[in-house]
């Protein structure tokens, strides 16, 4: 590859928003055999919004305890459940000692009671029977909702469901990396069903759920020793290290500045057809020198 064909190629790509940060990121882009995405805010919008709630002792009730513990989150869905919460008149008194678990939850005491909101998985792990409401939770899950759990000293008390808006370019993104030749995979750390249910909105068959934050950048190491050229496309914090890992990092200019620092190729907007296209586009730029 001469240099004049990679400073050509990189300079197409600036005209169609996508930055590729060395001649090195777009010699490897073309041999990618895999794209693996993050779900939320990468698929989706990364809006989360409230959409269903449970609540047998009075949504203002659950609405205080939730606000209580999530107000001082950045979390996406923390900051949905707050918004809604303020609706129905919940705000003043935080929680003391709040504490969030990455991947699961937050925790903190609210009037003396110990308040967990989280997956379903953590709230089993301490201790809480979740069985009451689980035929709503199956429900939620299978139009692909996250489910905000809500205990209080041990006892379920309620939940939440919170819908996310699909980037109408998923769709085609997915589409166009089929034909490329490439495999798609969606990693999340949503419950396997909400996943599987948006997975197969975009056409993505492959899907990797319930992980933490740390075991995203296992999956990757685990298609790269299988011997797979491997994409990531992130747009959080917690994606940085996946985004470092891959073959080729490309992050959403949209996201958060480490998901930035870490990768090889940025989109400027959030289509997610800049993908495809970045592939293409160091494809065509070999093309051309051979
Ligand atoms: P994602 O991979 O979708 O960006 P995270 O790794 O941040 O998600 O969180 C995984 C799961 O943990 C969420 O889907 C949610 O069920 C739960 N969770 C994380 N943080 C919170 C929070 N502040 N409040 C309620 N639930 C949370
Ligand atoms: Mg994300």
């Amino acid at each position: 590859a001469t240099p004049t064909a990679l400073m050509v190629g990189m300079g197409l790509g600036a005209e169609h928003g996508i930055l590729i940060r060395s001649g090195k990121a777009i010699q490897i882009a073309q041999s990618v055999q895999d794209v693996v995405f993050d779900k939320t805010g990468t698929l989706t919008e990364g809006k989360p919004r409230v959409v269903g709630v449970w609540a047998p002792g009075g949504e203002e009730e659950l609405a205080r305890l939730l606000w209580a513990v999530e107000s001082a989150s950045e979390h996406p869905l923390a900051r949905a459940v707050c918004a809604w919460a303020e609706e129905r008149g919940a705000g003043g008194a935080q929680a003391q000692g709040v504490e969030a678990v990455p991947g699961k939850g937050v925790r903190g005491v609210v009037g003396g009671s110990v308040v967990l909101a989280g997956r379903q998985e953590w709230l089993e792990e301490e201790g809480v029977a979740t069985e009451g409401f689980a035929g709503e939770a199956e429900a939620a899950y299978g139009r692909g909702e996250t489910v905000v759990w809500v205990a209080q000293d041990g006892r379920l008390v309620g939940l939440v469901s919170l819908a996310d808006t699909l980037k109408p370019s998923s769709k085609e993104a997915v589409e166009a990396l089929k034909e490329l030749g490439i495999r798609c995979i969606m990693l999340t750390g949503d419950n396997e069903r909400a996943a599987r249910a948006i997975a197969s909105q975009v056409g993505i068959d492959e899907v990797r759920a319930r992980l933490l934050p740390q075991d995203k950048i296992g999956v990757i190491r685990e298609l790269q020793a299988q011997g797979r050229v491997v994409a990531m496309v992130g747009d959080g914090i917690n994606d940085a290290p996946a985004l470092t890992q891959a073959d080729v990092g490309i992050a959403i200019g949209t996201g958060t500045d480490i998901a930035i620092e870490s990768a090889d190729i940025t989109l400027v907007s959030e289509n997610m057809l800049g993908v495809p296209r970045a592939i293409g586009l160091s494809r065509a730029t070999f093309r051309k020198i051979r």
